[in-house]
């Protein structure tokens, strides 16, 4: 397990004290929650530039100050990967942003990364303590980013320290943020670690997946080279499976292996018309947007601009899809979602950025069929209204059909973004591990051990789609899980 004694040490230095003293609790709830910066939604529509824009100094003290200090944090047990939220906090309050960066650091290998896309509203911020005051909680996902940008942008750059090299060899499937994580935390413990990549870039969803306007590359780039500085290799183009198997990482006297390919394989409805051209998958879109520059004039593989988009799904990707859709210059751009925004899946801010960007939501909808023109290409979709029934397995209120009402509405483009599986070329390459029959790694839930001794496995491939932090709260779990196997 993670040892977490060090969080109650560094709550008794000084300086803390002296913090709490110089403002009372009641004046510190009674400090109204930063609102973000943002671009304008007009310009924003156009334009692939970030849309937060981050916190300035002067209101990032402010809301540093807003933390109550509590002496049982309840908001740490809400991060998979503990970051210890009122050290950091503290340390900006006093002006010492350099300080707050290194306590994200001991714990999180991408700061910048989780402070823009982590979902703090239901991680912790969700335990804030503010919550049971009546008083909206800490914005410390905002400062999470302003610290990390903070000291990005300051130049002086620290890198965590590691322990001396221990001569053992680990190897990474997947450089998503699982596999970053673990890297990270092998890293320190002196262990020497390779990172084994199928694309020619580093940082798997963070990269392919969320597109610029939300995360920008050059900012997942300074965190993974952070890990190079720290020592971790990285070798793109390589399929583990294809280009090397199991046999051959453990010929290259690998003495344990992190699986953390992720869920790359797009779930499709199955209806009439999907094989139509024009109807295509998130992954696909987004991928050959972010990392292949589809949409660019000077591309040798261009993907077709629609006019009117149809996104069917509700999630943080489809989320993307559509606002991506918007800003390569759709003027219908639609989310089709069969229950209703109270059920949806992405994140409250991007629902609301995405509504200020003139996104039509096509709530209580179902597509039940794409119909196309004499080139087979999609003109219409037929889609079947719904309601809301009972509570299913999820504990969502159910959508049901609402029988005979129907609606036929014009497209030009369809991005399928209801789901996806965990990409199988692992699990059917390694001979000996557990698969469960949705195609996830299934693994001891203390260490993420596998079957075979010296793999563990964490992150999408053995939860399907999830998030980034959740991916990077299984690198630390499967880290100290492997750490501890070296020791017994
Ligand atoms: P991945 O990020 O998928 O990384 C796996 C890596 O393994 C990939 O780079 C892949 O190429 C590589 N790989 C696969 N097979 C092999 C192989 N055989 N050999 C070598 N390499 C291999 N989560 C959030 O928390 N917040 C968000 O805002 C958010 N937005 C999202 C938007 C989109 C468009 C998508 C698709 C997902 C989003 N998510 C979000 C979910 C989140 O990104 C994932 O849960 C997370 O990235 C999973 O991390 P991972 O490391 O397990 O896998
Ligand atoms: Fe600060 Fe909220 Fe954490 Fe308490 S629960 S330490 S107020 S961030």
């Amino acid at each position: 397990m993670i040892n977490t004694e060090y969080l109650k040490e560094q709550r008794t230095e000084a300086w803390r004290e002296v913090l709490r003293k110089s403002m009372k609790n009641k004046e510190r709830v009674a400090v109204p929650r930063v609102k973000m910066p943002e671009l304008d939604p007009e310009y924003r529509s156009h334009s692939y530039d970030e849309v937060n824009l981050g916190l300035s100094l002067e209101q990032a003290l402010l809301e540093a100050k807003r933390c109550l200090d509590c002496p049982e944090p309840s908001c740490i047990n809400g991060c998979p990967v503990e970051v210890n939220i009122p050290k950091f906090i503290k340390n900006i309050e006093r002006n010492e942003v350099g300080e707050a960066a290194k306590t994200l650091k001991e714990t999180s290998t991408l700061p910048a990364v989780c402070g823009r896309v982590c979902p703090q509203e239901k991680q912790c911020e969700s335990q804030c303590i503010h919550l049971k005051m009546n008083s909206q909680p800490v914005a410390i996902g905002y400062l999470e980013r302003f610290a990390a940008d903070f000291e990005r942008e300051s130049g002086s750059i620290s890198i965590p320290p590691c322990a001396e090299n221990n001569g053992i060899s680990i190897a990474v499937v997947g450089s998503g943020p699982a596999g970053l994580s673990f890297a990270g935390d092998m890293a320190k413990a002196g262990y020497s670690v390779t990172v084994y990549e199928a694309l020619h870039e580093i940082g798997g969803v963070l990269k392919y997946g969320i597109p610029e306007f939300r995360l920008p590359n050059a900012i997942v780039d300074v965190e993974i080279e952070i890990l190079r500085q720290m020592g971790v290799r990285f070798i793109t183009n390589c399929i583990v499976g294809k280009t090397l198997t199991y046999e051959d990482l453990l010929a290259e006297g690998y003495r344990g292996i992190f699986v953390a390919s992720g869920a790359g394989l797009p779930n499709f409805m199955n209806i009439p018309g999907e094989n139509l051209s024009g109807v295509l998958s998130s992954n696909e879109y987004l991928t050959r947007v972010n990392l292949m520059g589809a949409n660019k004039k000077e591309t040798d593989t261009p993907v077709f601009l629609g006019k009117k988009v149809a996104v069917i799904g509700g999630g943080n990707t489809a989320m993307d899809s559509v606002r991506t859709a918007r800003r390569l210059g759709a003027e219908q751009a639609m989310i089709v979602y069969r229950r209703s925004e109270e059920e949806m899946p992405a994140r409250v801010e991007e629902v609301k950025h995405a509504k200020e960007e003139g996104i039509i939501f096509l709530n209580l909808h179902n597509p039940i069929q794409y119909t196309g023109d004499e080139k087979g290409r999609v003109k219409q979709m037929v889609l079947q209204k719904m309601e809301l029934g009972e509570p299913d397995a999820s504990g969502r209120r159910k959508p049901v059909e609402i029988p005979g009402a129907t609606e036929t509405i014009d497209v030009d483009l369809v991005i399928v973004a209801i789901g996806v599986s965990p990409n199988p070329l692992v699990p059917n390459t390694f001979k000996g591990l557990n698969i469960s029959k949705w195609g996830t790694i299934i693994v001891n839930q203390e260490t993420l051990q596998t079957d075979l001794p010296e793999v563990y496995a964490g992150g999408d491939i053995v939860r399907g789609g999830a998030t980034v932090i959740l991916a990077m709260g299984d690198g630390r779990k499967a880290a100290a899980g492997m750490q501890q196997a070296f020791v017994d």
